[in-house]
């Protein structure tokens, strides 16, 4: 057994922060330390922020994005164009194309990617949502920004069939997403120049 060197709340901190994406356990120690040493300037607050988001977040009942209001604020800013959809299948996916600003449009989170070895059918992910979405009308395009793997390319197939006879142009991702990779990886450029050079599919 490993020698404590804190008391059970500090060591419950290290454990609860190792398991952050991107931080391990020699890292986890060290941003608790670190929270330790800056309590008022950064403990505080955090703790803070946290509880508030966590009292607050939600998911957005119209496209699946997380915020603290449902619908969400992509959904009600009337700026966007409401006629195009991007499809992805992760709201990291959605905040990495935000932060690409190719297009001013709405979004629709799947929630993941068919994967029939997984047991992961049609009715796990949010596509009978996006099927309501388009029957309503209003919308003229949809993008299908998933991720360029087997699961993906499956996915985009699908929502395809779905579309046939709903009147809507389905268009994916073509040049810059790279085989096998993730979108919430790429580079901004990279991202932005997947979107501008789409094709119907
Ligand atoms: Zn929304």
């Amino acid at each position: 057994m490993s020698k404590r060197i804190a008391g059970p709340e500090i060591e419950r901190l290290i454990q609860l922060l190792a398991k952050v994406p991107g931080l391990g356990p020699r890292s986890a120690r060290r941003a608790a330390l670190h929270l330790i040493k800056k309590k008022e300037q950064l403990f505080e607050p955090l703790s803070a922020a946290m509880n508030e988001a966590l009292e607050k977040v939600r998911v957005c009942s119209v496209c699946g994005n997380v915020d603290t209001a449902d619908p969400c604020s992509i959904c009600t800013d009337p700026r966007r164009d409401a006629g195009t959809l991007i499809v992805v299948e992760d709201v990291a996916d959605l905040w990495a194309l935000e932060r690409a600003a190719a297009m001013n449009v709405r979004y629709h989170v799947l929630g993941g990617t068919l994967s029939p070895l997984d047991g992961v059918g049609p009715e796990d992910l949010n596509i009978a949502g996006l099927i309501n979405r388009v029957a309503e009308g209003g919308v003229g395009e949809i993008i299908i920004a998933v991720n360029a793997t087997v699961e993906g390319q499956t996915t985009a197939h699908y929502i395809t069939d779905q579309m046939a006879d709903m009147g809507v142009k389905v268009t994916r991702l073509a040049h810059g997403v790279p085989v096998g990779g993730e979108l919430d990886y790429l580079d901004e450029g990279t991202l932005a120049a997947a979107l501008k050079s789409r094709t119907v599919f």
